[in-house]
């Protein structure tokens, strides 16, 4: 038991919490760019390492399936340069139906243009932005419901295994305790061919998270343990970045955002 003052725990927000509760609209607050200045640092330091990933970093194939995208399609703009297909996926309707919005261009999606221009000028050309938005909406070729504590996590649908997995900010919300973020892991897993890279970026010591009023549970993860599980799920790390949070802010109390690419080792 812990007394009043020593820690607020935020109770364990599952699937059930996220389909009812999780407004996409309010979390895509986090990623209007050009508003706030250390909000704008996070995304940067993200889509850095993404384009790093596929653009120098090589990861490239056919088909790369996004776990857990949420309403947010920034995690996928370089990924679009070097797969022919991908399959994005999420618990919520809602999250689906808003990432569907933008797919379609439909009246009210989501306005990307400040964080797709700014992806477009990493890779060396502003000016394409229009582009890239027109490359991005015909690649994805699905958006699927996902529940990554199922074994077929994208059941009823089933798919060939994927050349990449890419997994932002989903299994450390997903997963009640470490036990379960292992398991996880090996269900993600099983959809990526032996062989093919998993990318993945993951807050460090978070315990929650909030999406407008609302606090999201997070497991707590220390880099060590990240590792340890990637090992036992079959995985070679190839690279690994960790950059601190400097921010006091209130919206999540995460002490650092790790970045990384590993290998599936062949069975
Ligand atoms: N990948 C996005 C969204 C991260 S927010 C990004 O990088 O911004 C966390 C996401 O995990 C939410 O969209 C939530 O719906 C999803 N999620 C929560 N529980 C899940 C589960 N059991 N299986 C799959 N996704 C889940």
């Amino acid at each position: 038991m812990c007394g009043f003052g020593v820690s607020i725990m935020t109770e364990f927000t599952g699937g059930d919490v996220y389909q009812a509760e999780f407004d996409p609209k309010a979390f895509l607050e986090y990623f209007k760019f050009g508003e706030d200045t250390w909000r704008d640092d996070f995304l940067i330091f993200i889509l850095k390492q993404y384009c790093k990933t596929f653009t120098s970093g090589g990861v490239k194939g056919d088909t790369l399936i996004d776990i857990g995208s949420g309403p947010t399609i920034y995690q996928l703009l370089s990924a679009c340069e070097n797969f022919k297909e991908i399959i994005a996926s999420d618990y919520t309707d809602r999250n689906r139906q808003e990432l569907e919005k933008w797919l379609k261009n439909e009246p009210g999606a989501f306005d990307w243009t400040p964080v797709v221009k700014y992806v477009c000028e990493l890779e060396g050309d502003r000016e394409k932005w229009a582009e890239k938005e027109e490359k991005l909406r015909k690649k994805v070729k699905q958006v699927l419901k996902c529940d990554v504590s199922k074994s077929n996590i994208l059941a009823p649908a089933s798919l060939p295994q994927a050349d990449c997995l890419l997994s932002a900010l989903c299994l450390e919300a997903a997963c009640k305790d470490l036990n379960s973020y292992r398991a996880a892991l090996k269900n993600i897993s099983s959809l990526l061919k032996p062989g093919g890279h998993l990318v993945m970026v993951i807050v460090l010591k978070e315990t929650y998270y909030m999406v407008g009023q609302r606090r999201f549970s997070c497991l707590y993860l220390e880099r060590e343990s990240v590792e340890e599980a990637l090992r036992e799920a079959g995985y070679d790390v190839q690279c690994m970045e960790v950059t601190p949070n400097r921010s006091q802010r209130t919206f999540s109390d995460f002490e650092a955002v790790l970045s990384l690419v590993a290998c599936k080792r062949p069975a």
